[in-house]
């Protein structure tokens, strides 16, 4: 098999990259990158064809895309917080970059397109658990690419007939999560501030709720779809409908590290939706072999990667 991954310098995509170089059917892998919040470094010492550049650039894409039996689509600009000082710049990116992601995939003659979109579409329905029928409600120009992004998977399958899979990521964690930059994820900023003897700074009360994913709990349902070849034009919560309060979180972090962390409250952020939980019975239906890592055993894994970041740069 030979398969694109768009973003795949990126935090997640590096990791699939890793995951799929150990399977054997996978004979090639390509990357299509343009390093915006990706790191090549993530990259190093895999077999991989790198094409650096945008996925707006139909030429970069037509030559990644030759002959490939399937993309996955995770190129992005991620965060709501970034998408509220730049909507335009995350629409271009991920909403055209979709479309011409699938542009190309139509002239490449049909791969298998799988795509990540985001559990921020639910954003004001507050009904729980979240469950892929429910009206989406976006609160963010973020959201509001990323179910654009499922809207054109779905119109690609039934105008032209293309295979896809769009799923719904939920706070995917794990190591590879970098945590020095302006929109770190909650997780990589709480252990890294938590390692360096910092408070966590807590938006709100801290009783909102996140369905905590495990990158390598990701990477494993992405590539039993590549290599079963799973299509679907209707979208797929990709978590397994736990609840964990960030309060519990700390807490979590506290006993991966070892250290007592404290907690700084701030008024809560625009955008960010209060509770978070994945209904999951369509995913466990398509991929019944995944069991997902416990956020008991992910979170000490992240926290042993930020450990030895910090041994390295130290040396
Ligand atoms: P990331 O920022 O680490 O990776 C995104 C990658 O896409 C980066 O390598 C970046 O350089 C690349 N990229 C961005 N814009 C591009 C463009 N226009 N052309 C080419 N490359 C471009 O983020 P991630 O956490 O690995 O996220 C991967 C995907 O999963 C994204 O689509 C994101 O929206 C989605 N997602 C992630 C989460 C999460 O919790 N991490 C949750 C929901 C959805």
């Amino acid at each position: 098999m030979k398969i694109v991954i768009t973003g795949g310098a990126g935090f997640i995509g590096s990791s699939l990259v890793r995951a799929l170089t150990e399977q054997p059917q996978v004979t090639r892998l390509r990357v299509v990158d343009n390093l915006s919040t990706g790191d090549k470094a993530n990259l190093a010492g895999l077999d991989v064809d790198f094409f650096e550049g945008d996925v707006q650039d139909a030429a970069l894409l037509d030559q990644a895309f030759r002959g490939a039996d399937a993309v996955v689509h995770l190129a992005a600009l991620p965060s709501v917080p970034r998408s509220l000082r730049d909507p335009l710049a995350s629409h271009h990116a991920n909403a055209t970059g979709t479309l011409q992601v699938l542009e190309a995939a139509r002239r490449a003659e049909g791969p298998h397109v799988i795509a990540a979109s985001s559990s921020s579409v639910y954003g004001a329905n507050p009904h729980l658990p979240k469950h892929e029928e429910l009206v989406s409600a976006p609160m963010s120009p973020y959201a509001v690419t990323k179910l654009t992004t499922e809207a054109y998977l779905s119109a690609y399958h039934h105008s032209f007939d293309l295979p896809v899979l769009p799923f719904r990521f939920f706070n995917v964690y794990g190591p590879g999560q970098r945590a020095d930059h302006a929109y770190a994820a909650v997780i990589p900023k709480w252990i890294s501030a938590a390692l360096a003897g910092q408070p966590v700074t807590i938006h709100g009360d801290g009783t909102q709720t996140r369905d905590f994913t495990y990158v390598g709990t990701v990477c494993h349902v992405l590539t039993d779809a590549l290599v079963r070849r799973v299509a679907d034009p209707c979208p797929v919560n990709l978590a397994f409908g736990t609840r964990t309060s960030l309060l519990d979180l700390v807490q979590e972090i506290e006993t991966a590290t070892g250290l007592r962390v404290q907690r700084e409250h701030v008024p809560g952020r625009i955008g960010d939706v209060p509770h978070s939980q994945a209904e999951s019975t369509r995913l466990r239906a398509l991929f019944p072999t995944v069991a997902p890592v416990a956020l008991q055993e992910g979170v000490p894994a992240a926290v042993d990667w930020f450990r030895r970041r910090l041994t390295m740069s130290q040396l």
